[in-house]
């Protein structure tokens, strides 16, 4: 495979960006190599500056549901444009949005759109302090929610997989309000609330666990947390920034059917497009001004094209609710492909999935929470993934990270990575 334009990007990139990337986990740290450059993708395929076709299972970590330069979308996308890509004035698409995510989101009764995750959380932990005038919450051990200070501690994503401990930069002050509990242990959660009785504003966490693998939560995990919250006056906050309109159209909340009282959005609702969200329930969404004394804000907030790419995505969803099924469907079919390269080999190997998001940690067999996918063999993984992208593939360059599937990849393109794991599993 020739990759000499992505080397000389890449070469380039390091002179003027750190690390020669804009998000850590794309420079590939943890699997070694250099990043490759990608010039264009669609449907199922990225294409590289050098040419290099790939089957993508990254969906830009998630939004792509859809596939790349869905038709519709980029025709949506082409008619805003021309109307102007911002105005800072309120708009009728942000209205038409709202509805959507109201409408089909439990307890979501208003919504404030951001630009990214990151804000999307960080926001929710304000309101949450102020609704509640309690400065602690709890989040878990390799849950992600953006890097806003209070967010990085025993975080996952790019924080695992670079294996950073503490953040030179986050304050201690801030880092003394994040309380952090084992993933899929309840009983943690209670001794810390125990100890912490009548400071914590809010329990946040991904009620499906997407940045250290794809992790499910264990039974009553969820309900276990909402009884927690109602009994002690805690605002639950589930960051449904990765499986919200991907697990489920109402996300991981009516997948399991427990409830948040806030919830955080991102990546598929913005089509691609860099959006995120906040909503939940009306008495503490007032809290955010201009009703309310919680200050947030942004000029792009509600960007038209954002709205447009994000709103025309999640109507094609919402319009063809077996692309849900068809998903669930592929993504068994792939997962029990992966069993099977495995099985034929004496190694142990954990596949998770929940819906179309998948992962795979080899040397074990279970992983539940993040000491579980700490313990796992990377160094296995690493060889994997550049076997899978020498031949075509595109896997998270971590094993950290979850893979997504879209609706344009087809069985052939499953036949084939499966075949490239059986190949890799027959040789290791
Ligand atoms: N929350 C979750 C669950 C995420 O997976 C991510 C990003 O991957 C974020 C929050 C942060 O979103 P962003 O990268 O858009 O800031």
């Amino acid at each position: 495979m020739k990759l000499k334009k992505s080397i000389a990007l890449f070469t380039e990139a390091q002179k003027h960006i750190p690390g020669g990337v804009n998000s850590p986990v794309r420079a590939f740290k943890s699997v070694g190599g250099d990043p490759i450059f990608m010039a264009k993708a669609k449907g199922a395929y990225l294409y590289d500056a050098d040419g290099n076709k790939y089957i993508d299972y990254i969906g830009s970590w998630g939004p792509m549901i859809l596939g790349h330069a869905h038709k519709d979308v980029v025709k949506a996308v082409r008619s805003q444009i021309r109307k102007s890509s911002s105005y800072g004035t309120p708009t009728a698409l942000e209205v038409l949005m709202a509805g959507l995510l109201s409408s089909n989101c439990p307890n979501v009764d208003k919504i404030r759109m951001v630009n990214s995750g990151t804000e999307a959380c960080m926001s929710a932990l304000r309101v949450a302090r102020g609704y509640t005038g309690k400065n602690k919450f709890i989040k878990f051990a390799g849950n992600y929610h953006g890097h806003a200070d209070a967010f990085l501690v025993n975080a996952g994503s790019g924080v695992a997989t670079l294996g950073i401990q503490a953040i030179p930069g986050v304050t201690a002050s801030v880092a003394a309000d994040t309380l952090s509990a084992e993933y899929n242990n309840i009983e943690v959660v209670k001794k810390l609330v125990e100890e912490n009785r009548g400071e914590i504003a809010a329990i946040i966490l991904e009620p499906v666990a997407g940045n250290m693998g794809c992790i499910p939560p264990s039974e009553d995990f969820l309900q276990g947390l909402r009884t927690i919250c109602d009994e002690e006056n805690i605002v639950l906050i589930f960051d449904e920034v990765m499986t919200g309109f991907r697990l489920a159209f109402g996300g991981a909340q009516e997948l399991y059917g427990v409830h948040a009282d806030l919830v955080t959005y991102g990546k598929i609702i913005g089509g691609g497009m860099p959006v995120g969200a906040f909503g939940g329930k009306e008495e503490i969404m007032n809290m955010v001004a201009p009703v309310g004394k919680v200050y947030q804000g942004g000029t792009l907030s509600g960007n038209p094209i954002a709205m447009i790419a994000g709103h025309t995505t999640l109507s094609i969803l919402q319009q063809n609710p077996e692309i849900y099924t068809s998903l669930e469907t592929k993504t068994e079919y792939l997962a029990a492909g992966l069993y099977d390269a495995f099985a034929a080999t004496t190694y142990p190997v954990c596949i998770n999935r929940v819906g179309s998001m998948l992962s795979l940690h080899f040397g074990t067999r279970a992983v539940e929470n993040f000491e579980d996918a700490s313990a796992a063999d990377n160094t296995f993984f690493n060889k994997f993934f550049h076997h899978m992208l020498s031949n075509g593939v595109y896997l998270p360059p971590s094993a950290f990270e979850t893979w997504f599937l879209s609706d344009a990849i087809s069985y052939k393109d499953l036949n084939k990575t499966i075949k490239l794991a059986k190949k890799f599993a027959k040789k290791n």
